[in-house]
């Protein structure tokens, strides 16, 4: 299990993407074939079987629009979109790489709707959690919840990492600026951009014993 947390660290973060990608692709295939070689030798023609292949191909195709979303050029098209369900789309996407490192996901997400660019935030919480599975060298958890205060909504993702030294933290969200042997130094940046076309902000906390709170605040005057 260290050899596979040292290598991953080591991967670029194009790497890290691709290699979960083809572990969260490579089962449905898996059992695709089963189906379908059951099917060639003729042994059951039951129906059931067809529904799990067709399950199991939308999974395949859910990762690959995931994929195409992130490719996506920013527009700014804002629509009322679900909080829980962009959470979820963006844990699905991460999961394989916090398994690999034993991370579990606590998710507590106020069922909500905001008016945003949903692929556009999708690209900050991957940003954010991202880093936070990054950060952590040791099994653990990561949280993430949401809840609304004044005219706000916050998405806090909490990581149990090393935390952030005081003296980088102004650097934060700088081009480049990275501590990582792989890093690009860019992700906190488009964080802060997408955020600021949102008119809202990121907020970094540091947690008490270890880590860190990553607080992504957004205008929750558009909410239902
Ligand atoms: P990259 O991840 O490519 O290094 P980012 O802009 O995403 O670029 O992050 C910049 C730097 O901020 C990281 O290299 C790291 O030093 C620090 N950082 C970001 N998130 C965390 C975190 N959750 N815990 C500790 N350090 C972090
Ligand atoms: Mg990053």
């Amino acid at each position: 299990a260290e050899e596979l947390m040292i290598r991953s660290e080591k991967m670029s973060v194009a790497g890290q993407l691709a290699a979960g990608i083809a572990h969260e692709i490579r089962n449905p295939l898996t059992s695709l074939k089963g189906f379908l070689q059951l099917l060639q030798a003729g042994v059951n023609r039951e129906e059931a079987y067809h529904h799990i292949m067709v399950d199991e191909i939308e999974k395949i195709e859910n990762i690959t629009s995931e994929l195409l979303f992130i490719s996506k050029p920013m527009t700014d098209s804002q629509e009322m979109e679900s909080i829980p369900e962009m959470v979820d789309d963006v844990v699905t996407l991460l999961q394989p790489q916090a398994r690999l490192k034993k991370i579990d996901i606590e998710m507590n997400v106020i069922n909500q709707n905001i008016k945003c660019d949903r692929s556009q935030i999708k690209q900050v919480l991957i940003n954010i959690f991202k880093n936070a599975i990054e950060a952590m060298k040791e099994p653990g958890s990561i949280k993430i919840s949401s809840h609304l205060k004044w005219r706000e909504l916050r998405i806090d993702i909490s990581d149990e990492g090393p935390g952030i030294p005081e003296e980088i933290i102004h650097k934060l969200g700088e081009p480049f600026f990275t501590t990582k042997e792989n890093g690009t130094g860019l992700g906190l940046m488009i964080t802060r951009q997408i955020l600021e076309r949102h008119e809202g902000k990121l907020e970094i906390l540091q947690n008490e014993a270890s880590g860190t709170t990553f607080r992504l605040i957004l205008p929750a005057g558009d909410i239902e």
